[in-house]
This record gives structure tokens, C-alpha cells and sequence, in this order.
């Protein structure tokens, strides 16, 4: 665990004490002051009842007295909320923070690689080509891997010996192993030898889901080597008609080099 993580695990302790006590806290004064409410009112009943006037008199007192008791644990309710909804703030930060921290995970699909005859090893790798699959973004990784379970069947139906693209990054940020790196793909036409595919899903119009994704795409890099070598989207490939990776282009672009 790092340093940073253990300091942020260190405060959500902290704060989920802090939560659970104004919690208690608040509970126990929101009976107090309904507690209050309907003693108020039941003695108020009574005063109306006509008892004689030293019995109202300490009716009266006793109102008095209550009414203080419910100001009171209406001041420090309203004190409360706000500390309990700072520290549930803080709360969710750390949790997205934590996450954020969490080392990307890596995946094999075991695309049917051994039916790949037709696949050529990759000699030098020049670097890397971004895509979206034009299709439906994930939700989480079970959807992720279905989908490209889904396009492998696609791109074999088209001939292809397994999926073209050579791995993926999920928006959870798993980084996905497919064709896998050490063969050449199939993404982009006339383009492939020496080129990683890396597949992200979603279409036009669709965004990278942010930090934790693109966290992913720059430890993809580094694990295969690509960090120093050009990041391009499809379309800036020579020679493509295509609006692939659309708006995921600065995803891929912003964080490799751009030819
Ligand atoms: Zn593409």
C-alpha cells in the first residue's frame, strides 16, 4: 500500500468515527425534540382542560421548561448536520481518491490464439494506434470483456483469426490483453506491422470516463514499452477514412506522443 493510500485509509477511520458519533448524536436529539413536541402539546391539552389555577400555573412552568429543552436540541441539530455532511463529502473524495490510487489490474481473454496461424509475430514495435469499437460503451468489466467477446466473434465471422485489436483498457481501468502485443492486429489498413491496437469501448460522441482510465492507458504503455513511442488515433494514421477513435482521440493523444 502506498503512502499516499495509507494516509487516506488513516482519515476515512477517522471520519467514519466522526460520522457514527454525529449520527448517534442526532438521533438521540431528534427524539429528544419529538420527545419534547408531544409532551408540549399533551400538556397544552391539559391547560385547556381548566385545572385549577395553581396546577396551571405549573403547567406552565413545565411548558416553559420544555420549550427550552426542544430550542435547545434544535440549536445543536442544526449545528450537526453541517459536520456530519462535511465529513460525508470528505468520505466520498477519499473513496474516489482510493480508487483513483488502486493499481490497474491486467486481464487475458484468451482470444483462441492457437487457431492464429495466420498471425505474424510482431517484429520492431513503432508504437501505438487508439480506437473505439463504434459500438456501446462498458459499464464494468464483465460488460467490457462480453463485449469484446463480442467483437472477436465479429472480426472471426469477417475471416480474421481472433479480434484485431491487440489489448484494451476498460473504463474501470483494466488493462486487457486481446489479440495481445506480441502479433500483429488487424485496426488499421495497411498500418498494422509494428503498430499496438488499443481498443477502448464507445463511439462518437462518447468521452474517456477520466483519470482512472487514462491511469490505465499510461501503465498500459509503460508495460509494453510504448511510453517514448507515438500515440495516435486511427484517423491520423496515413491514409484512413474513418472518424475513429472520435472524441476518445485526446484520451490517446494527450497522454503519448502524437506523430
Ligand atoms: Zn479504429
Amino acid at each position: 500500500m502506498s503512502k499516499r493510500a495509507e494516509k487516506l485509509r488513516k482519515e476515512r477511520r477517522i471520519l467514519q468515527a466522526r460520522v457514527k458519533g454525529i449520527d448517534a448524536d442526532l438521533a438521540e436529539l431528534v427524539a429528544e425534540k419529538e420527545k419534547a413536541d408531544e409532551t408540549i402539546a399533551a400538556k397544552r391539552d391539559r391547560l385547556d382542560d381548566d385545572p385549577t389555577p395553581a396546577r396551571r400555573d405549573e403547567l406552565k412552568k413545565e411548558i416553559d421548561k420544555l420549550l427550552v429543552v426542544r430550542k435547545e436540541a434544535k440549536a445543536r441539530i442544526h449545528e450537526l448536520r453541517p459536520r456530519l455532511e462535511k465529513a460525508q463529502r470528505r468520505l466520498k473524495k477519499i473513496a474516489r481518491k482510493l480508487r483513483n490510487l488502486a493499481s490497474p489490474k491486467f486481464v487475458d481473454l484468451h482470444f483462441d490464439r492457437s487457431a492464429v496461424r495466420g498471425l505474424v509475430r510482431q517484429g520492431t514495435i513503432y508504437g501505438s494506434v487508439g480506437h473505439y469499437t463504434a459500438g456501446p460503451l462498458d459499464d464494468d468489466d464483465s460488460e467490457a470483456f462480453e463485449l469484446w467477446r463480442r467483437y472477436d466473434a465479429a472480426h472471426k465471422a469477417q475471416g480474421w483469426s481472433c479480434l484485431g485489436y491487440n489489448v484494451g483498457v476498460t473504463r474501470d481501468g483494466t488493462i486487457v490483453r486481446l489479440r495481445g502485443v506480441e502479433y500483429v492486429g488487424a485496426h488499421t489498413l495497411n498500418y498494422n506491422t509494428g503498430r499496438v491496437g488499443i481498443s477502448v469501448h464507445g463511439t462518437t460522441g462518447d468521452t474517456w470516463a477520466g483519470v482512472v482510465q487514462r491511469r490505465a492507458l499510461r501503465k498500459l504503455l509503460k508495460k509494453y514499452g510504448l511510453t517514448s513511442k507515438p500515440l495516435i488515433g486511427h484517423w491520423q494514421a496515413p491514409g484512413q477514412s474513418t472518424a475513429c477513435p472520435g472524441d476518445f482521440l485526446k484520451g490517446y493523444t494527450s497522454k503519448g506522443k502524437t506523430q
